[in-house]
């Protein structure tokens, strides 16, 4: 039996807004290496456009519908460009042969996180765009659908009201059952080194009960951690993956790994405890993450996770404070250079030091007030919440 799974389960039918255009897909895999799209758009469309990814879609995707032609179309604003399917003949179906993907899409997320045991987790957000229907361009409301080998585990994208929201995050297609870890499951590469593993099961059951309890509110959808071995074959350990919409995917390197290592232990504590920092912060319903400078998330999350390590015990008082004292050092050197990304971690660690506040308290009133009234974390609203802190 295959495994199906829809997408939207249990969830308030929502109205489309007005001009998106509603369509569904279902993304079935076919082979080890091999996944089918197959869009059903509710009117007939003439052009399906999605933003660039790289050689993603030129190396990866190929249109399975006769009289469709790809065209990149390029921008001198990289979030201007676009990778095109343009069709001879307007059709309301449309299917694409999806093969698996090991590169990387510019300043953005790995399209394919690739397991040791032939698992993939494929990025959601590069299946959704706009649409040209009899002149007009249009964004779609795009529901999916999965479909696995036979017997094997999908685990869908987590679902919010929101179906765009949604889309960004993964869907996972492989042979492993989740393991539940505190609040959160986890899907866990069999070639993870044992001391890693267990490692990254401690660290996830610690944190995501700490987070729970501290922050006080349940999440919104269920968090699931998946991690994937790249390979233990290159030089030193590399870790690269991040928060998604209620989801944590991490992609290891480097043969390093293999051995229990204190800088690797620390690294891997603090990434996790980070990268549920930014779970929390975006456990809303409005508001969250938007367009401020990126110190606030990140600087909040690093604050939130150095709180989380030492308050659990997972790390020693000196521990943490050594981390904070290479933060400081770190900011000097980037200190005029508020677009680098050290930038956003170590002075904005920095920053939220200097607020001189709980940061667990600081952070509920934050996720509260941006919950309450929709508007984005910003440098007024911490300044905002900060300065009433101190007043009561
Ligand atoms: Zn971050």
């Amino acid at each position: 039996m295959a495994t199906s799974i829809t997408l939207l389960i249990n969830l308030p039918a929502i109205a489309s807004e007005p001009g998106k255009l509603p369509a569904q897909m279902q993304l079935t895999r076919i082979a080890a290496d091999k996944w089918r799209a197959d869009y059903s758009f509710s009117e007939a469309i003439s052009r399906f456009s999605m933003p660039a990814a790289g050689d993603y879609r030129s190396t990866a995707w190929k249109p399975l519908t006769s009289g469709v032609r790809y065209q990149a179309e390029p921008s001198a604003q990289p979030d201007q460009q676009k990778d095109s399917y343009i069709l001879d003949q307007p059709a309301r179906q449309l299917s694409f042969q999806i093969t698996s993907y090991n590169g990387f899409a510019p300043k953005n997320y790995a399209p394919n996180n690739r397991f040791s045991d032939g698992g993939a987790g494929i990025y959601m957000g590069f299946f959704d765009g706009d649409v040209q229907e009899g002149g007009k361009t249009r964004a779609m409301n795009l529901t999916v659908s999965y479909q696995g080998l036979s017997g094997e585990t999908v685990i869908p994208p987590p679902a919010f009201a929101d179906a765009e929201r949604s889309l960004r995050a993964y869907a996972y297609f492989g042979p492993q059952k989740p393991a539940p870890a505190g609040a959160a499951r986890l899907v866990l590469d069999p070639a993870t080194p044992e001391w890693l593993a267990k490692l990254v099961l401690d660290t996830t059951s610690t944190m995501s009960a700490y987070f729970s309890s501290t922050y006080q509110r349940p999440l919104l959808p269920e968090l699931v951690l998946m991690i994937s071995v790249t390979d233990t074959s290159t030089a030193g350990f590399s870790m690269k993956g991040g928060a998604t919409n209620g989801q944590i995917t991490f992609r290891l390197s480097g043969k390093a790994m293999l051995n229990e290592h204190p800088a690797i232990r620390q690294l891997v504590q603090k990434l996790v405890s980070h990268e549920m920092a930014h779970i929390w912060q975006e456990n809303v319903n409005q508001g969250g993450i938007g367009e401020a400078p990126a110190w606030i998330h990140e600087g909040g999350a690093e604050a939130m996770a150095v709180d989380a390590l030492q308050k659990t015990g997972t790390w020693t008082a000196a521990e943490a404070s050594n981390y904070q004292q290479t933060a400081i050092a770190n900011c000097k050197k980037v200190a005029d250079q508020t677009d680098n990304y050290q930038y956003a971690y170590a002075c904005g660690l920095q920053k939220f030091m200097a607020l001189d506040s709980d940061i667990p308290l600081l952070w509920r009133k934050l996720i509260t007030e941006t919950e309450k009234t929709g508007r984005n974390y910003d440098e007024s609203m911490l300044n905002e919440v900060s300065k009433h802190l101190h007043s009561s």
